[in-house]
């Protein structure tokens, strides 16, 4: 059963792959002047549309793959190697070209932001002139997005919003880690759909802390599950620890790249002050700015930072402590040694808010649907989409 699936998957794969499949190096120099006799000429949006398809075929296999192991019982070694060979197919014809083809720029992904996209022909030869780099030596390094999550009837609405904004993102790596025994099936649909590079790991809060009467330390065990999959996979980039019920300009995004060591920068709707921000002064730092300072290092919002991947690794034992209301410092103290003068200041030296601390309203779970009036309807799907 699962060969014929697997065989399935391989034809499906090909017959997609063939239909969208451009070589670059049938990809004349879309700006020098190419002849209809150097074959074919895409523009400039064509070529980034087909790198995005190339994204999202990536993303395709994976689930695919997954989905046959999930309901044929494919094993894990089988399933890795299957999913590198596709990889390594798609890659092969993605980005390789012949060494002495001088003729060929190759395409550079812009993303969708990027002012020119609608520049004029004459500036957007002017801007790639000077940019006749490899796709790859332009793709960014990776943002890792640390997200702690758990089941709740806001779960996925939130989770939606804030897939909508990594969309928008270049090169990111969301890492979603439940507070739970158990992977949220709708969840791990979600992450699909998003055609985004993803994990979903699961982290349940100790019992001891569950027990706990008030305020409890909420995300840390998921939060420190994803430090954990850095440490094992993760070279360079940067990673951000991103809740799943805050608002986040996508400029945000292109300021926490800039990390070199530790960056911080405003956070709005926080605490009474409704702000969270380091004090700057005639362009230095002079304090932190925040309604709860509670004897804290670094009164800052878990929003209000970011760290390199090549930092934390020299970090070897820095974690988040189980200590409500005392994670962000904890878990900056953990870094040391490192002190406030060295923080990065992002954000047009903290003037500019980009993360918001929004905090939805609570839900009740819904009350069961009664089957006897119900039973035949699509209430009864609705019904399994919502806690
Ligand atoms: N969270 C969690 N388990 C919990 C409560 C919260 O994993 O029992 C997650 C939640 O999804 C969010 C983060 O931890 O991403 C912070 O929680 P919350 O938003 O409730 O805290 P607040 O922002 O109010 O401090
Ligand atoms: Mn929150």
């Amino acid at each position: 059963m699962g060969v014929v699936a697997l065989i399935g998957l391989f034809v499906v794969f090909y017959q997609y792959h063939l239909s969208t499949s451009v070589r670059f190096d049938q990809i004349a120099d879309f700006n020098g002047g190419a002849s209809a006799e150097d074959g074919p000429v895409l523009s400039q949006e064509e070529v980034e549309r087909y790198v995005r398809t190339s994204k999202l075929t990536e993303e395709m296999i994976k689930s695919a793959v997954r989905r046959v192991q999930e309901t044929n019982g494919l094993s894990p070694d089988v399933a890795s190697t299957l999913i590198q060979q596709l990889m390594n197919h798609l890659r092969r014809n993605v980005f390789e070209l012949p060494e002495n083809n001088s003729k060929i720029t190759r395409p550079v992904f812009t993303g969708r932001f990027e002012p020119s996209r609608n520049a004029t022909s004459s500036q957007r030869s002017q801007e790639s002139s000077s940019s006749s780099v490899s796709l790859s030596e332009r793709t960014p390094e990776p943002l890792y997005i640390i997200t702690p999550t758990y089941r709740r009837p806001e779960q996925i609405p939130e989770l939606t919003r804030m897939s909508h904004t990594l969309m928008l993102v270049k090169n990111v790596h969301w890492l979603v880690i439940e507070d739970a025994a158990v992977a949220t099936k709708q969840v791990t649909r979600l992450l699909e759909r998003t055609g985004l590079k993803f994990e979903h790991l699961t982290a349940p809060m100790p019992e001891k802390y569950k027990q706990k009467k008030g305020a409890k330390p909420r995300g840390v065990s998921n939060r420190n599950r994803g430090l954990q999959w850095i440490r094992a996979n993760a070279t360079d980039g940067v990673f951000y620890f991103a809740d799943d019920d805050n608002t986040y300009d996508i400029a945000l995004f292109d300021e926490i790249r800039k990390t070199k060591r530790v960056s911080m920068f405003p956070v709005g709707l926080c605490t009474k002050f409704g702000l969270s921000s380091p004090i700057i002064k005639n362009e230095k730092f002079v304090g932190f700015y925040d309604g709860w300072i509670a004897g804290r290092k670094f009164p800052v919002d878990m929003a209000g930072f970011a760290v390199s991947v090549k930092f934390l690794l020299q970090r070897p034992n820095a974690s988040m402590p189980f200590k409500a209301g005392y994670e962000e410092d904890g878990f900056l103290k953990s870094l040391a040694p490192f002190e406030p003068k060295e923080i990065e200041f992002l954000a047009d030296n903290c003037t500019r808010v980009l993360a918001w601390h929004t905090q939805t309203k609570k839900n009740e779970p819904s009350a069961p649907l009664d089957m006897k009036l119900y039973g035949e309807t699509n209430l009864i799907k609705l019904k399994q989409q919502i806690v």
